[in-house]
């Protein structure tokens, strides 16, 4: 099954047209979507969205360009969040030392105490990680009961292979499309059974679709270039990567099922 795990379908740049790019999705043969909820409103939103349709689930969590709010309060409102069986990962968080929208410390602070909610609550974290692959590594590698996403993944190799140590997953976006991207090299090292796909739309468009708006039905150009670098059928792709999906955030395989996720993830290859 064809997974968008990367959206942050809650932006307002779907405000427009939210139900005619999900349709879009669909039709493209896009079985899931997770809706990315980056900030407490956002994954309030993305939490409706997921419970409007069965095909979508969502994030919560509180990205590293806003570390500066976490609080005390940021710990509470997570852990009521991960009670709804529907949000499925916390995150995305992480650490992005390319724009320090927020200081380095409380990027720190807010991360690992994400990373220790994760723990307990059993959930993946989706990783934004930026001119920071030290120090993304050292501390997940403090969290080794974690699974965690390295999200849209553009880091360094050393990132890439300290991850796969942990068998943390690895998620490609657009930029795979791009006419410089140099990292055929990390789509091929991951494993089969830890590869995800993503769009991180409304961002990161892939070829041919550059610069416009992205959304879920994009994925599959991701599909098909992930699918070339590896040199394998893309419906093999597809496969493989959509049970990794399954897997990893624990989604149930019945549409519409409200059953609640189970604690412990099916390994099944
Ligand atoms: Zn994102």
């Amino acid at each position: 099954m064809l997974i968008d795990t990367h959206c942050h379908l809650a932006d307002p740049a779907y405000e427009p047209d939210r139900q005619q790019v999900l349709d879009r999705a669909w039709a493209a043969g896009v079985g899931r979507v997770i809706v990315i909820g980056e900030a407490p409103g956002r994954a309030v939103a993305a939490l409706e969205l997921a419970r409007s349709e069965p095909r979508l689930f969502a994030t919560a969590g509180i990205h590293p360009h806003d570390a500066r709010d976490w609080s005390a309060g940021s710990e509470t409102w997570l852990r009521d969040l991960l009670r709804d069986a529907r949000v499925v990962a916390v995150g995305e968080t992480g650490l992005d030392f390319h724009y320090d929208h927020s200081p380095r410390p409380a990027q720190r602070h807010a991360f690992e105490s994400q990373l220790t909610i994760a723990a307990e609550t059993g959930r993946p974290v989706v990783i934004h990680a930026r001119e920071a692959d030290d120090d993304v590594a050292a501390i997940l590698a403090n969290h080794p009961a974690v699974t965690a996403i390295l999200h849209s993944f553009s880091s360094g190799m050393g990132l890439l292979r300290a991850g796969l140590v942990h068998r943390h997953y690895v998620s490609f976006s657009g930029m795979v499309t791009f006419k410089n991207w140099r990292l055929d090299e990390a789509i091929r090292e991951t494993p089969l059974d830890r590869l995800l796909l993503e769009t991180d739309g409304p961002y990161l468009a892939p070829v041919p679709h550059r610069g416009k708006r992205n959304e879920p039905a994009f994925v599959t150009h991701v599909a098909a270039q992930v699918a070339a670098v590896r040199g394998m059928p893309v419906e093999e792709l597809i496969a493989q990567t959509g049970q990794n999906a399954m897997r990893v955030f624990q989604l149930q395989s019945g549409v519409g099922s409200q059953e609640p996720a189970p604690q412990t993830p099916a390994f099944d290859s």
